[in-house]
């Protein structure tokens, strides 16, 4: 009792990222009359079309309620990852093959993206291709990799690497696992410092970022013909030609048709003291990116400066101080049940974010009432999110191609589980879990 005591007791109820990094100010100025694009959200989709848009010429400015960043892209895991939430076999059925090897190569293109704009805006965050590695928490889930290797391998030219559970310590020093498969081509990076020199690289640009500038009310308008949108926010008005929405699950009801599409779902990640060197190389001797095969699923990774960080769905709805709060123990838990040399390790750092999912497990971009959208990346976002944000950017300059994931059907969840806290999210909490029972 006293030792648990001891471990959560300097804990911080704040975001270890946030320690690393000063997040960029906004601009003091006031906010232009007339845009070409508004944008509204400032994370890495948000972001990323803004640096796209004013590297291309065009006027953009980017309206953001808290400070730049805010939202999931500064508190999510780094984990820069290929692939999909859903089985290829699932997919194909549902989109058909051509279109699916689009979507996948689309996501290993992301992480390409990622990189180049890392390296050609110098952007000092810790990118690494350490590469992914999921593990296997039943038996049958292991028995599933091959087949599942076989088939990416066969469908999308990607190699992944089975570890039998006699190689796995060569991947990760925990005993509880059945096996697990690897992923080369992944990344990881520090996700403050990426959004923060996102935000800079799209400043140097040219682009205009208004921190603490809440859009509360959209609407089109006409002017000499032509439609234009009428942008009001808490700091003035603006108008735009073309609006980018890219406030993920933070969406509001200024936009309540998005909104309506979205589940927002609390994610919760601790952070240890820093480890000795040699405990954190028996903890994760490749410094990969780990998850595991459950639908309630834990995800893990070591800090650049060797904490131990794991995260997990603790709760089903958006993140409050009691959740964050309640969720530092129960993540304690679980990365004691896979790492029992972390039961004497201080945790100082625990809080919390809201991943968007759509309906279907899907990325979705298009367009909604007129406006520009990319949203739905369900825990996936950094490398996709930072993909279809220059898409859509390139959208709006002309260019032809458009994103494989651009209008595909976007079912709006049944009402309990839209956007809002409702008796429904936390059911859908138990239902993953029975899942996770069953299969
Ligand atoms: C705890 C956690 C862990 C995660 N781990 C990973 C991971 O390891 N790897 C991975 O790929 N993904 C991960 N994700 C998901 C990933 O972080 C998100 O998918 C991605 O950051 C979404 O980026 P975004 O730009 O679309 O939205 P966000 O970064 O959420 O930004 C949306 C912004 O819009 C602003 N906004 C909303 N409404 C308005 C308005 N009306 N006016 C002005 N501003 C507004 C919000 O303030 C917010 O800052 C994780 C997410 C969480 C929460």
């Amino acid at each position: 009792m006293i030792r648990r005591r001891q471990t959560i007791m300097a804990i911080q109820e704040k975001n270890y990222w946030l320690e690393t990094v000063s997040i960029p100010a906004g601009q003091s100025s006031r906010l232009p009359e007339k845009v070409d694009v508004a944008v509204v959200g400032s994370g890495v989709t948000g972001l990323s079309a803004a640096l796209t848009l004013a590297k291309r010429g065009l006027n953009v400015t980017v309206l953001e309620a808290e400070t730049l960043g805010w939202g999931a892209s500064s508190r999510n895991g780094g984990m820069v990852l290929t692939g999909m939430k859903l089985p290829t076999t699932t997919l194909i059925a549902r989109y058909g093959r051509e279109k699916v090897q689009r979507m996948y190569a689309a996501s290993v293109a992301s992480i390409d993206c990622v990189e180049q704009i890392v390296q050609q805006e110098a952007i000092d965050c810790n990118f690494s291709r350490c590469g992914h590695l999921e593990v296997a928490c039943k038996q049958a889930h292991f028995d599933g990799y091959a087949e599942s290797a076989a088939t990416i391998a066969r469908e999308f030219n990607h190699p992944l690497r089975i570890v039998p559970k006699s190689e796995l310590r060569a991947e990760i020093g925990s005993d509880i696992y059945y096996g697990g498969l690897v992923d080369e081509v992944s990344a990881g990076l520090n996700p403050a410092r990426y959004v923060a020199g996102l935000a800079s690289a799209a400043q140097r640009a040219g682009a205009q970022l208004f921190d603490h500038t809440r859009a509360e009310d959209i609407r089109s308008e006409s002017h000499n013909g032509t439609r234009q949108f009428r942008v009001r926010t808490s700091k003035g008005s603006l108008l735009a030609r073309e609006v980018i929405l890219a406030s993920g699950a933070y969406t509001t009801t200024v936009t309540p048709a998005l909104r309506r599409k979205i589940i927002p779902i609390g994610s919760y990640i601790i952070a240890t003291e820093v480890l000795r060197e040699e405990l954190a190389r028996e903890l994760s001797p490749k410094n990969r990116m780990i998850y595991d095969s459950k639908h309630f699923l834990y995800y893990y990774r070591l800090t650049p400066d060797r904490r131990m960080l794991f995260g997990g769905r603790a709760a089903f709805f958006p993140e409050t101080e009691n959740t964050v709060r309640q969720s530092a123990e129960i993540l304690r838990r679980g990365m004691v049940s896979v790492y029992p040399q972390l039961r004497d390790t201080r945790v100082e750092f625990v809080w919390g974010g809201t991943l968007d999912f759509a309906f279907d497990v899907m990325p979705h971009t298009g367009r909604i009432d007129g406006m520009y959208y990319s949203v739905g990346y369900a825990g996936h976002g950094v490398a996709i999110g930072t993909y279809l944000g220059t898409r859509i950017a390139g959208r709006i300059c002309g260019d032809a191609e458009s994103s494989p994931f651009d209008a595909i059907s976007f079912p709006t969840p049944p009402i309990g589980l839209r956007s809002g806290h409702t008796w429904a999210l936390p059911l859908a909490g138990v239902y993953y879990k029975f899942l996770d029972w069953v299969s």
